[in-house]
């Protein structure tokens, strides 16, 4: 007969693994299912500065901690890539790509993926030229020019970081006000290898046999179009949630972001999520963190109610 796990995770990133460590130290069965390695977007952050606890360590740093922390608990860890939950009575069968996992509840921090920004030459040239992380490509720009769009934390942060590498970063942003942390900000005013286009759009990424040798960029008030040389193009513009494929489980709102309460119980009972793919305001390490401990804590509430 089939395994039936307590608790099924959904994702190793700070969510799924605080959600781990919860509910291994509760006594739950759990395993944490994760498509790729453990730290989700930590992985793609070079460094960490608002983590209580570490005024400095980078992502994949602390993304090995915590996967280490699971690990001394003995979690169960494994490759899948989720498809979908049924329910089957008070049982949920998590379907992956190639298996069938049973448990009495799930937590969904599936997290988010990287948002294209749909102009032309975008798809080809992804991967020659464009990437959407410096931490894992910046190495291929040394002493080059590369450009980062955007206007968030994720953009200025890792412009900081490319122009440990690269020759120049001009960032490009649709306006003139940012949306990082004014202590970010001011940083990137200081650098004095980064260069801002500002009210600037993206219009086209422009190859030469097939590698990214500019972009255009359109001035959003004067129309007027521009042409940026550029070996590189680093593109930060906002995450999508990864939650398509419990659509019909889980209520999700108009973006796609999973709708829970203040327990991180969704519309399904017994399912819950927790981190960045649930609908809120500030997406951060430590909030993801803090739902993944809630999650797990209401999980091993309603296990219990199951034996009553
Ligand atoms: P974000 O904060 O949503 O910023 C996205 C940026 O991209 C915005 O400046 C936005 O411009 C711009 N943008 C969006 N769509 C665009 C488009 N189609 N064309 C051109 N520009 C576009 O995303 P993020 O920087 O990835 O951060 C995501 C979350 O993680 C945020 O909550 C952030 O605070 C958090 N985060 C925190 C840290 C940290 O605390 N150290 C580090 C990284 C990320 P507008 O401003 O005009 O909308």
């Amino acid at each position: 007969m089939e395994k039936i796990y307590d608790l099924i995770i959904i994702g190793a990133g700070p969510a799924g693994m605080t959600s781990a460590i919860y509910a291994s130290r509760a006594g739950l069965d759990v395993i944490m299912l994760e498509k790729g390695a453990p730290g989700g977007q930590m992985l793609n952050t070079y460094e960490v500065e608002n983590y209580t606890g570490f005024d400095k360590i980078t992502g994949p740093d602390l993304s090995m901690k915590m996967f280490e922390h699971t690990q001394k608990l003995g979690v169960e860890y494994a490759y899948g890539n989720v498809t979908g939950i049924k329910e089957d009575g008070s049982f949920k069968i998590v379907k992956t790509d190639d298996e069938e996992f049973v448990s009495k509840a799930v937590i969904i921090s599936t997290g988010t993926v990287n948002r294209r920004l749909g102009a032309k030459g975008e798809e080809k040239l992804a991967g020659r030229g464009i990437s959407w992380c410096a931490i894992c490509d910046g190495a291929f720009f040394r002493d080059k020019d590369v450009v980062v769009v955007g206007g968030g934390n994720s953009a200025l942060e890792e412009a900081l970081y490319l122009t440990g590498i690269a020759r120049k970063v001009t960032i490009i942003h649709r306006r003139q006000g940012f949306r990082a942390e004014k202590v970010v900000e001011d940083r990137v005013k200081k650098n004095e290898k980064i260069v801002l286009e500002l009210d600037q759009v993206i219009e086209a990424f422009n190859e030469t046999d097939g590698k990214l040798t500019s972009v255009t960029v359109k001035n959003v008030k004067t129309e007027k179009l521009k042409e940026i040389i550029c070996d590189g193009a680093f593109i930060y513009i906002g995450q999508d949630p990864v939650s398509a494929m419990f659509k019909d489980i889980v209520k999700l709102n108009k973006q796609g972001f999973i709708i829970t309460n203040d327990n991180m119980e969704t519309s399904c009972k017994g399912v819950y999520a927790a981190g960045d793919v649930c609908e809120k305001e500030l997406r951060q390490i430590i909030t993801a963190t803090s739902d993944g401990a809630i999650a797990s804590q209401n999980a091993l509430k309603y296990i219990e109610s199951l034996k009553a």
